[in-house]
């Protein structure tokens, strides 16, 4: 697979077409998805516990290999054999929603190191990168510690910064500031964003519609297996049917808009265009 640097963006990095996946015992997680990813997107997949977010995550990842249909990155198949799912792990890689299940080893110097060792770099070169995105993340401070003893908040640090360390093209993270404080989240949301300025494809799955409005170039419903919607976040969330059916909560900058635009307060509602966040909104009520 040809590796893609981060001045081309836009171009279709996944492409996923007719996917199938179906479990052991029968039950279909995903039906006939068909979804194309371009370079440098910030992606927000949303969609109900059960509908098939993380089944598609662990798909993208090569652990699971779809019961039909194919999933391209940067143009080629994904290869099923050991030499195909490490390069591909290279590209593309995913933050798991407990981070327990992602940190395994006693420090946290050795944890961001496994990855870069296992592709076999020098061991000076493994040194220099996780140091790099220890200053990165700005977590230099947790470097010596046990990784048991970290805080839920500092161990989701520390899985970003494990995926990080493997230079991947593509992100996944599955509800990434789920069971975080505030601050924690904004941390997280804040390292998200940097990853998305230096040209990494982000994908998130995420229940914050206030969040997705704000942050996604594009948002991805997905529903009993199937993909329902994929738009720009203020045509899907302006789409009340299309909320209702994947119980998908209404932004609050997009309530406050309706009901200014309601009360005449605001003009144009159908031009299409509201405010993604709180402080566009204050801006437009300001222009008044
Ligand atoms: P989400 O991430 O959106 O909550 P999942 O991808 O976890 O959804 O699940 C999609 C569907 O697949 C659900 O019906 C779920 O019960 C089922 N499922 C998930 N994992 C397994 C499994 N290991 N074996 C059988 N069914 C599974």
């Amino acid at each position: 697979m040809r590796s893609a640097s981060s001045d081309m963006r836009g171009y279709t990095m996944i492409e996923i077409k007719n996917l199938n996946y179906q479990y052991e015992d029968g039950t279909v997680a995903l039906e006939n998805v068909n979804l194309t990813i371009n370079k440098g997107e910030k992606i927000a997949i949303m969609g109900p516990n059960g509908s098939g977010k993380s089944t598609l995550f662990l798909c993208l990842n090569g652990v699971y290999k779809p019961t039909k249909g194919s999933i391209h990155v940067n143009g080629e198949p994904i290869m099923y054999n050991r030499n195909g799912l490490k390069k591909l792990r290279q590209i593309i890689g995913i933050v798991f929603q407990n981070p327990d299940n992602q940190l395994f080893s006693a420090d946290v110097f050795q944890e961001i190191s496994f990855g870069p060792m296992n592709l076999g770099l020098e061991k000076e070169v493994v040194r220099e990168r996780v140091e790099s995105v220890l200053d990165s993340l700005h977590i230099e401070h947790l470097k010596k510690r046990p990784t048991h003893f970290l805080s839920g908040g500092q161990k989701k640090q520390v899985a970003i910064a494990d995926i990080v360390a493997m230079k991947p093209e593509v992100i996944l993270f599955d509800e990434p500031t789920a069971a975080l404080d505030s601050y924690h989240s904004q941390l997280v949301n804040g390292l998200v964003d940097e990853l998305c300025e230096s040209g990494i494809t982000v994908i998130q799955a995420t229940h914050d519609s206030d969040y997705a409005m704000e942050w996604a170039d594009q948002v991805i419903v997905i529903q009993d297996g199937r993909v329902i919607a994929k738009d720009n976040p203020q045509k899907v969330f302006q789409n009340v049917e299309l909320r209702e059916r994947a119980y998908i909560e209404e932004p609050n900058v997009l309530k406050m808009f309706n009901c200014l635009c309601r009360t005449h307060m605001i003009e144009n509602i159908n031009d299409g265009k509201c405010p993604r966040s709180i402080e566009d909104l204050v801006k437009l009520i300001e222009l008044l």
